[in-house]
């Protein structure tokens, strides 16, 4: 029977990026739903510890390999998922070129890719499309603020020039392809050192150490629960008429950094203080999404709180590191 989202069963369906975070949830609530899963991605935020469980079911393959090389995949598929790109401003910045040519070229060899299976495809964006917005909260016809010149313009371009090659495609009639811009996701499988604003504050407190708040702290986030993300994903992927224009997907809850510390500390029992370091250059004041079109279109709403999606992932933080600190020891 179809599930609420729309998921179909028995579906091919290429994850690109998915041995990452968001990418790893997405391919097990796919095949959850009993669809057949092909996972491709180069490890190199992701890793196979993501897809422990899932290498042993017989609908899941997994493909090492970089979007920006060409992609040969034989069997017919139905959907594809574009996830592949590093997503932490450390981690993109780390090869900012790569990052840039991951969304540019690796997102155009997956829209031939798509248009050669005739299959639907789904581009991850980001609200990072809006850089350091003007208007708030952000609706999808805002069409940003963003320093083309700077340091976290290797994503934020990328992104937008993705955007650009999806809507080409539809318009040219090549690639069914549909466009979710996605708001900060947090959650279990994020890496201990990822450096993103959830993970960091949450390994710190566990540990004892500082949790560092960059600049004055007064500026926001929304923080989306990576299962609410997967389910607004889902159902823009079977979505049955391609809705044209991007669609926003994030948890509309304002929070400032500070606030997100104060409610880390409130959680963990630890020594941790907050201290604060420099303001990286260009990051975002404000951000929040406008979430009315996701409702009307998809259905579609957040149903976990920060306070709830915080508990859950401190919990599988504090198993993790008590794996990995046992690991180190033995
Ligand atoms: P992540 O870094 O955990 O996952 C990205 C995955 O893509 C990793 O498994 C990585 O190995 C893979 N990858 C990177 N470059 C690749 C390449 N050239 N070829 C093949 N694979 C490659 O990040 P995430 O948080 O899971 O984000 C997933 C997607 O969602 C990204 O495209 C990101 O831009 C987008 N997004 C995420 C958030 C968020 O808050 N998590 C917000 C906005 C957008
Ligand atoms: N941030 C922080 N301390 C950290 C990591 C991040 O204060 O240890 C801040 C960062 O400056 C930004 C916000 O938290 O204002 C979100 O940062 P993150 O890297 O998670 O995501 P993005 O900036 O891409 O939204």
């Amino acid at each position: 029977m179809a599930k609420r989202n729309g998921a179909g069963r028995g579906k091919v369906i290429l994850v690109a990026g998915g041995a990452g975070f968001v990418g790893s949830h997405l391919c097990s609530a796919l095949l959850r739903d009993g669809n057949r899963v092909i996972c491709l991605d180069n490890y190199l935020t992701g890793s196979p510890a993501n897809l422990s469980g899932l290498e042993t079911n017989p609908l899941f393959t997994m493909v090492e390999q970089d979007v920006c090389d060409e992609i040969e995949i034989d069997e017919p598929l139905d959907h594809i998922y574009n996830l592949a790109c590093p997503a932490s401003p450390s981690s993109y910045q780390a090869d900012p070129i790569h990052t840039m040519m991951t969304s540019v070229t690796g997102t155009g060899n997956l829209l031939k890719l798509a248009a050669r299976h005739r299959a639907t495809f789904l581009q991850a964006s980001t609200s990072e499309i809006y850089g350091d917005p003007k208007e708030h909260p952000q609706q999808e016809d805002y069409w940003g603020h963003v320093n083309c010149t700077g340091p976290r313009a290797c994503y934020d371009e990328g992104k937008r020039a993705a955007e650009a090659l999806c809507f080409d495609s539809l318009r040219a009639g090549t690639v069914d392809a549909r466009v979710a811009r996605i708001f900060n996701t947090y959650g279990p499988h994020m890496r201990f050192n990822d450096g993103r604003i959830v993970s960091n504050f949450i390994v710190q407190a566990l540990n004892n150490e500082p949790l560092t708040v960059y600049g004055s702290g007064e500026q926001t986030r929304s923080f989306c629960y990576v299962s609410d993300l997967v389910d607004g994903l889902i159902r823009l992927m079977n979505r049955r008429q391609n809705p044209g224009v991007p669609v926003n997907l994030g948890n509309p809850g304002e929070f400032t950094v500070i606030e997100l510390a104060e409610l880390v500390l409130s959680r963990v029992r630890t020594a941790s203080v907050i201290v604060h370091e420099p303001l990286p250059p260009d990051d975002p004041q404000r951000r929040r999404p406008d979430i009315t079109r996701a409702r009307a279109l998809l259905g579609w709403e957040p149903q976990v709180p920060l306070q709830e999606g915080l508990l859950r992932t401190i919990a599988w933080f504090r198993q993790n590191l008590a794996v990995e600190r046992a690991a180190r020891r033995s």
